[in-house]
């Protein structure tokens, strides 16, 4: 057979993951690597934490050495080679390095050229000496020598996303005052408001100024002036709005691009050009669940991506069945994470949520930590939809688990049956995986009929009554709802007859377990009841009461 000249562009996790996998399937066909930055194959993921100094040592996020990799997989990387055009029919790229322009052939091409950061166009912005964006390494040292050249107190992180608030604790670490400026009325916008809130209260511990709702209107020298006139001093400016697919050269070629520049592919990755395919965070994938075009700029992806297509392009029979955008942060101690689809993407999706506070791992273990889980689902097939959750501990196993049961196409009742690993140090024997199963089912099987945070108050004022079954020492140490009424769970068998019979009760503990069987016991009496899901913990954590 004879070689092919396959040409890679981008060499970075989608870009070298195809190359590595293809030359071990492919011994002869000549691999280029066309990378218009300094470096291949570097870590974009752990560029935050070199700036506190968590991650000492900046070579260290070179993860595959150039000469190793040209020597050990024969790849012929180019890097400062930017592509800057495209011409499918002759088959060929056009080059820029730093010599000069030159055209390059190839046999098949394979585009992996990431997104780039959005910069806005904000009124004196571009007086400002010191505004930056975060892809490479080259921004990281950027940023790096203007921290070490001037005097920096003051940082203004524009956009909440994960990035951001990544750079923002990085740069906190760092002994900077920070303030976040986000548009959009949460942080960490993949997820719901009750999740994000909890990363909302932990910049707030630990002096991150944030202002959601709020937008740069313009600058003044190196002060940001908000839509609503606060002032913000920036010596530092870091941009973090979102990213836009690095396709800008494809613009004059005839491949089809959709939303933010991205790269129309088929689900073989094949582009609307013969021999020229794409992957990673410049193409446009469909979601997992519910198969819309999106674009989920994440690592994982299109590291898989880039394998696939190796394989596809090796004669392999593969199809990619598309991107569930599963995520994770650590913000200071605390864990966040989510896969699926959050409660603003299923409006018109007839959906439940369970929410469940439960424990790291055995409760009477040492050092269980709070467990905060998120599961939502289909009302109608019990598909799951989406999960989210947030702790110190053992977020990371709970998300993994439900996104892979979301890709083996698991029902939420079937969560319950999961046998996942238990030890008291690690988990419980009924995990908080389980007990989302066994919550979803409790409402599918009518035995629970739940309300949600944003509908108590509500309820309370159209006539309910709030019942509060937890102990006195409780409501003692942490307050309860105004106007609620007290009634212990262990006492309402003999006082539930003091309950009115023509008015919707609404029971709720700490997490909304003992609030359930308070719910089971009124119900079996004839009372009109619902449990409040998430209960006084979820309660306290919108009111922002502590
Ligand atoms: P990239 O890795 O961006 O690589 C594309 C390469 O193509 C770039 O090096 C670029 O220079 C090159 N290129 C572009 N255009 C041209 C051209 N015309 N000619 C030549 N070369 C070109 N994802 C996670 O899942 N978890 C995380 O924790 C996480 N953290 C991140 C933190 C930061 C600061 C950043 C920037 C990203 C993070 N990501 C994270 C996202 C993740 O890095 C990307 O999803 C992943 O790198 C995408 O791979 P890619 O190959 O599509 O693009």
């Amino acid at each position: 057979m004879n070689s092919k000249t396959i040409v890679v562009v981008g060499g970075v996790a989608g870009g070298m993951s195809f190359a590595t996998r293809y030359r071990r399937l492919n011994q002869d066909d000549h691999i280029i690597i066309l990378e218009k930055g300094n470096h291949v194959s570097f870590a974009n993921c752990g560029l935050p934490y070199a700036i506190s100094g968590e991650i000492k040592d900046r070579e260290s996020l070179l993860v595959a050495d150039q000469t190793m990799l040209q020597n050990r997989f024969q790849l012929d990387i180019r890097t400062k080679h930017e592509v800057v055009g495209l011409d499918s029919s002759a088959k060929t790229l056009k080059v820029r390095n730093e010599y000069g322009e030159s055209t390059l052939s190839y046999d098949e091409l394979v585009l992996s050229v990431g997104a780039r950061p959005i910069l806005l166009d904000i009124e004196g912005l571009n007086k400002h000496p010191g505004v930056f964006t975060l892809r490479n390494l080259e921004n990281l040292d950027a940023i790096q020598h203007y921290l070490d050249t001037v005097f920096v107190k003051s940082v203004l992180v524009i956009g909440a996303g994960f990035i951001g608030l990544e750079m923002a604790e990085n740069f906190r670490k760092r002994g900077m005052d920070v303030s976040i400026v986000e548009k959009s009325s949460h942080v960490l916008p993949p997820l719901d408001v009750e999740v994000a809130k909890k990363a909302e209260r932990t910049l707030e511990e630990h002096d991150i100024r944030l202002y959601t709702s709020r937008y740069v209107a313009r600058f003044e020298d190196t002060r940001a002036i908000l839509d609503d006139g606060t002032k913000l001093e920036a010596d530092l400016v870091l941009m973090s709005v979102g990213v836009r697919a690095d396709t800008d050269f494809l613009q004059e070629s005839s491949i089809e691009l959709g939303t933010r520049g991205g790269i129309v592919v088929d689900n073989q990755f094949k582009t609307s050009i013969p021999n020229v395919y794409a992957v990673g965070d410049a193409i446009v994938v469909k979601h997992l669940i519910t198969q819309d075009d999106v674009m989920i700029p994440l690592a994982s992806p299109a590291n898989r991506q880039g394998r696939q297509l190796a394989d596809i392009l090796s004669g392999f029979q593969k199809v990619y069945h598309g991107t569930l955008g599963t995520s994770i942060m650590r913000l200071f101690d605390l864990t966040f994470a989510s896969t699926g689809l959050n409660e603003r993407q299923l409006n018109t999706r007839n959906y439940d949520v369970v929410h469940i506070l439960g424990k790291s791992h055995a409760s009477y273990f040492p050092n269980a930590e709070d467990l905060f889980l998120k599961v939502i689902y289909d009302k109608d097939t019990h598909e799951i939809l989406g999960a989210q959750s947030w702790g110190k501990e053992g977020v990371d196993k709970r998300i993994d688990v439900i996104a892979t049961a979301i890709k083996g196409k698991l029902s939420v009742v079937e969560l319950q049956n999961l046998e996942l690993a238990y030890a008291p140090p690690y988990g419980s024997a009924k995990d908080i995986v389980n007990l989302a199963g066994y919550y979803a089912e409790n409402k599918i099987l009518n035995l629970s009929n739940t309300i949600q945070w944003h509908e108590i108050d509500m309820l309370q004022e159209s006539g309910a009554l709030i019942v509060d079954v937890r102990e006195q020492e409780e409501i003692d140490e942490l307050g309860m709802i105004e106007g609620a009424i007290h009634m212990p769970l262990d006492t309402l068998r003999c006082s539930m007859n003091q309950l009115p019979r023509d008015r919707k009760i609404i029971t709720y503990c700490r997490s909304g377990a003992r609030s359930y069987n308070a719910e089971r016991i009124l119900n079996e009496a004839g009372f009109d009841v619902s449990n409040f899901d998430g209960s006084y913990s979820l309660y306290l954590h919108m009111k922002d009461i502590d």
